[in-house]
């Protein structure tokens, strides 16, 4: 009989992975992996599943909650535990990773590039960029939930935390604490003792330094419940890691703006080329030159170039963000 790993991989929606038993039995006791196999259900239920005692079963339960592999509702006044299914939001966001051991991280990379990021060859819950929206031309629409503003505007509770992708893959020395969430997402984060809250000015000015650092922000691809907004890097986020690295095409989706270079301004400094992650300003003649079809429209070439030469163009419609309910942190079954 198959062990509770590899159970519970199956679960996760990865039945042949080489790799994320071994990842799950470095995070969970066996006790716990075949805990996690018994829900849906309040703590008296699973006791009853698994002839526990309750006391056991809640005490096991409250572990689970702070190591981030559970979530619960109160139903009728109990709690009513579920297993959160995305696996980086379950395993990396959590105070712990870094005791998990060095082969943990190496399996995780391995895993993530060689089997997770498969799901980006097919159209799904992608990410999207969003724009440093100063660089936007004067005049342009823009809607409320293509903007950082926007976003924070409407959000009842902010929290920060550790980026999942940055604290597992470790390839640059980017700033780490830079992962926003909003509303539930956030109020959870702040009950599992994951991030601390901020205000919305303290969120606008993490949003800047990101900005500065060369971070492009991301959010999940739907104009409805956005509940996260993260700073990324191309060589550890692992939605433009597949997108740039790996080549896929579907990880990550462009603003509805492209870059345009008024060459009469331009100094021929050549910043904007570093300030790209997607390779997709080249100098010709001394004079940077931006290719259309790989302008992803983040804006981070404008926002440093010294004498505003840069902006981002409108090229695309409202039609271009679907409406429907972006992919949300921390979903469960
Ligand atoms: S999506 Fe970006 S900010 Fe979010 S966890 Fe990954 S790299 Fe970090
Ligand atoms: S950063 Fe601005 S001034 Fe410098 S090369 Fe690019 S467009 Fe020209
Ligand atoms: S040229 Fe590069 S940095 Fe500038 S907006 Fe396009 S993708 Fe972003």
């Amino acid at each position: 009989m198959e062990d509770s790993y590899h159970r519970l991989s199956e679960a996760y929606g990865f039945p042949e992975s080489r790799y994320l038993p071994r990842i799950l039995e470095k995070c969970l006791t066996e006790r716990e992996a075949s805990l996690l196999l018994s829900l849906p259900g309040t703590a008296e239920e699973v006791a009853g599943k698994l002839c526990m005692d309750v006391s056991s079963v809640q005490s096991i339960l409250g572990e689970l909650f702070q190591k981030g592999f559970i979530f619960y509702d109160l139903v009728e006044g109990k709690r009513r535990y579920t297993l959160i299914t995305n696996l980086r939001d379950a395993i990396t966001v959590n105070n712990r990773v870094e005791q998990f051991g060095e082969e943990f991280f190496d399996l995780w990379a391995r895993m993530y590039d060689e089997e997770v990021s498969r799901d980006f060859d097919v159209e799904g819950y992608e990410a999207r960029v969003i724009p440093v929206h100063e660089a936007i031309e004067p005049g342009a629409e823009i809607l409320p939930y293509e903007k950082v503003s926007g976003l924070l505007e409407k959000a009842e509770t902010i929290a920060v935390m550790r980026c999942p992708c940055r604290i597992t893959n470790r390839r640059c020395d980017n700033p780490v604490e830079t992962c926003i969430t909003l509303n539930g997402a956030a109020k959870y984060v702040l009950e599992r003792g994951v991030g601390r809250e901020l205000t919305r000015e303290e969120a606008l000015s993490l949003f800047n330094q990101c900005e500065d650092a060369g971070l492009i922000h991301q959010v999940g691809n739907g104009s409805l419940g956005v509940s996260w907004i993260c700073n990324c890097c191309a060589c550890c986020c692992v939605y433009l890691r597949a997108q740039i690295i790996s080549g896929k095409k579907y990880a990550t989706v462009k603003t509805r703006y492209r870059a345009v270079v008024d060459s009469g301004l331009c100094n021929e400094c050549g910043l904007c080329i570093d300030r790209c992650n997607f390779g997709t300003i080249k100098m010709v003649n001394s004079k940077p030159v931006i290719d259309e079809e790989k302008c992803f429209g983040c804006g981070l070439c404008a926002s440093q170039c010294p004498v505003n030469a840069i902006s981002l163009i409108q090229t695309r419609g409202p039609e271009h963000i679907p409406t429907r309910e972006a992919e949300p942190l921390f979903s469960s079954i």
